[in-house]
């Protein structure tokens, strides 16, 4: 697959978004949801795909999930404009379903190049397909709420905002869990550290 050049900024990435044939999705989308919020955010919160009011729209989080998502921003102290939204995937799967490895593969250096220009000190997955799009082995009712460090970024894991509104339940957890940014932001130390190296196969064979 070819290469995406280096973007200057985000709105330069947008707008090749806004137009991206790298995979098949583009034929059954309304608009590309290339992602929106502050380019100097010190949050990115990422979700799965746009839905259908995303893909009518060409903005993020706009339905009811989206209003959830709000809400709980707000429950936080901060405003959408404060962050950056975004999800993994620009377009939207025929019928909301999971995308292809190869639609996944083609999209993701769109994200990892905007979370290279943002820079944030926190990203928040929201929700399991974001969640292992990072973790491809972590399971999100226990990756919840759990900060995590991986090559130098903070990731905190939620239940996405979807989820919560068929789950009253999940809803709560949810609050709660965003309660837990603010604290990230203020002290970056409370996340679990990286993993241990594996062992050097060398001393193990030392001692063996
Ligand atoms: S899903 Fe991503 S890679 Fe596929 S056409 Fe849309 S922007 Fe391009």
């Amino acid at each position: 697959m070819i290469g995406l050049p280096t973007f200057p900024d985000l709105a330069s990435l947008a707008s090749v978004v806004r137009t991206c044939e790298r995979c098949g999705l583009h034929k059954g989308r309304t608009n590309a949801v290339p992602g929106e919020g502050s380019p100097t955010a010190r949050v990115v919160f990422i979700g799965e795909g746009p839905g259908f009011h995303e893909d009518r729209l060409g903005r993020p989080f706009v339905g009811q999930a989206g209003q959830l998502l709000d809400e709980l921003i707000q429950g936080i102290d901060m405003r959408r404009a404060d962050v950056f939204i975004a999800n993994v995937l620009k377009c939207r799967p025929p019928n909301n379903r999971d995308p292809l490895p190869d639609e996944a593969e083609a999209c993701r250096p769109y994200l990892d190049q905007q979370l290279e220009l943002i820079n944030p000190d926190l990203i928040v997955l929201l929700g399991r397909h974001a969640l292992n799009a990072f973790f491809p082995d972590a399971r999100i009712s226990r990756a919840r709420g759990v900060a995590r460090r991986q090559h130098g970024r903070v990731y905190l894991p939620v239940y996405h905002p979807a989820a919560a509104l068929r789950q009253l339940r999940l809803r709560d957890i949810l609050s709660q869990d965003f309660q837990m940014i603010p604290k990230l932001l203020a002290d970056a130390t409370e996340v679990e550290p990286d993993p241990p190296p594996p062992p050097d196969t060398q001393q193990l064979s030392f001692f063996g």
